[in-house]
């Protein structure tokens, strides 16, 4: 029913699709259905938009609140996501309130009982294009990286080849529904507020929203009157290099068919990216720790660090400088061995955290530590101070700073501190800041 002429918003509440309203997915999270919301309420403030369109804007700055203000509550969601806007038909949250009835029993139903054939998509009504199918889709990071092709087969309803969905033997005419005179719908009254009727159309159950029947006998023998057939298909979903979680695969037409339904719907593949043991990734950007070992960050090495997601090795030399020592919780940048952009020859970067193998306890005799010793830095002159206290010391877990702290303090300088690290531009030189490994974390990486 969306676009039919003569129809204001509010006597459409049924076809009203609150998430294309936000342009949103019928999955988003509450965080995306509220930053979209601000962004539509923002981009069509009536304060904010020339005289002329201020009347438009007005009318979408109000139908965003009102679907903010179903989409944001739990309940409320629910409630559509089963039932639609037909679940707030009177004292509902706002919608529909002030219509002119006579708008929409002359103007909708006027229209309706006429030319039911060419309409479509609303609820209750014959549909004119069967639903999508949304799956969800695991993939690794591997064949984001590469692409894929998956072959599956999937079985699908479609219209029976041999009476053309009309569920009736050849050379019957299935005979007009009596229940709903051929309509495929039938209307219901219903009070949309005190002393307010309102008339709403719903499928027919008799003839499943087709206006047709068929007598028992007269019944297609291979759909059994059913319409439709089972039909296996192979099909293939095509996951190109660079794809990213949330993205949408379409694979349009193959969803079940419906008699009646003049189109068929999609098959919506909604992609979610599997955790990875090496790598992180965010969006273009990949990142990983990068081991190393003591002698190694000092003295130098020029070796494979790292298994690509292609199984290719990265080698790295250290030091590209002379006498450039690493040091842990350093951040290198590897150019374009990040993930490829879609459609594009480009790829993002590569952020390797380093993280320095130190030797096990007692790996040093009193000869190689007095030697160490010797090649080593020289400590600092000693502090001097007046009193000296012989203290004691164990290992701590860093999580404990901070714990008796009642502003619960601590975790946010961790955060802020993360992020200055992620956006730092370090190409390969020692970025300055210093983390601890223990904020690195338990990365693994292959080492060949
Ligand atoms: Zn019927
Ligand atoms: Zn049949």
């Amino acid at each position: 029913m969306n676009g039919m002429p003569g129809m204001n918003g509010g006597s459409a509440a049924d076809d009203i699709d609150l998430y294309d309203i936000l342009k949103v997915d019928k999955s988003a999270s509450k965080a995306e259905i509220k930053k979209a919301y601000h962004k539509a309420a923002l981009a069509n403030h009536p304060d904010k938009v020339p005289e002329d369109q201020r009347e438009a804007a007005e009318a979408r700055f109000k139908s965003a609140s009102q679907a903010y203000e179903i989409l944001s509550d739990d309940q409320k969601r629910g409630l559509y996501d089963a039932h639609g806007m037909a679940a707030f038909e009177g004292g509902g949250p706002g919608m529909g309130a002030g219509v002119n009835m006579e708008d929409i029993l002359g103007g909708l139903f006027g229209m309706n009982m006429g030319g039911m054939g060419g309409m479509g998509g609303g609820r209750g009504q014959r549909p004119k294009r069967s639903p999508d199918e949304n799956q969800k889709y695991e993939v690794s990071l591997e064949d984001l990286y590469k692409g894929k092709t998956v072959r599956f087969s999937s079985t699908k309803n479609v219209l029976c080849s041999k009476c053309s969905g009309s569920g009736a033997k050849e050379g019957v005419q299935p005979r007009e529904c009596s229940t709903c005179k051929g309509q495929g719908v039938r209307q219901v009254v219903q009070q949309v507020g005190p002393g307010m009727l309102t008339q709403r159309l719903v499928e027919c159950s008799a003839c499943e929203g087709t206006g047709k029947v068929v007598n028992p006998k007269d019944k297609c023998k291979k759909c059994k009157g059913k319409r439709t057939t089972e039909e296996k298909k192979q099909l293939e979903l095509y996951i190109p290099r660079g794809a990213k979680e949330g993205d949408k695969i379409v694979l349009e037409g193959e969803a079940d068919q419906i008699p009646g339904a003049e189109q068929t719907g999609d098959i919506i593949f909604h992609l979610v990216e599997q955790p990875h043991d090496i790598f992180n990734r965010a969006g273009p950007d990949l990142q990983a720790t990068l081991e190393v070992t003591l002698a190694e960050a000092l003295c130098g090495f020029s070796r494979t660090v790292i298994t690509h997601l292609d199984g290719r090795g990265i080698s790295l030399t250290h030091p590209q400088v002379e006498g450039e020592i690493m040091r842990p919780g350093q951040v290198i940048k590897v150019k374009g061995e990040g993930m490829p952009y879609k459609k594009s020859d480009a790829k993002g970067d590569l952020y390797l955290i380093v993280d320095i193998q130190f030797p096990e306890d007692g790996f040093f005799n009193e000869d190689t530590a007095a030697a160490l010793r010797k090649l080593l830095p020289q400590p600092e002159p000693p502090i001097k101070t007046d009193v000296v206290d012989e203290a004691t010391w164990e290992d701590a877990d860093p999580e404990e700073f901070g714990k008796g702290d009642p502003r619960g303090g601590g975790q946010w300088e961790d955060e802020e501190e993360e992020k200055r690290m992620m956006h730092k531009e370090v190409d390969w030189v020692r970025s300055i800041e210093r983390r601890s490994t223990a904020q690195v974390g338990g990365k693994v990486i292959c080492r060949n």
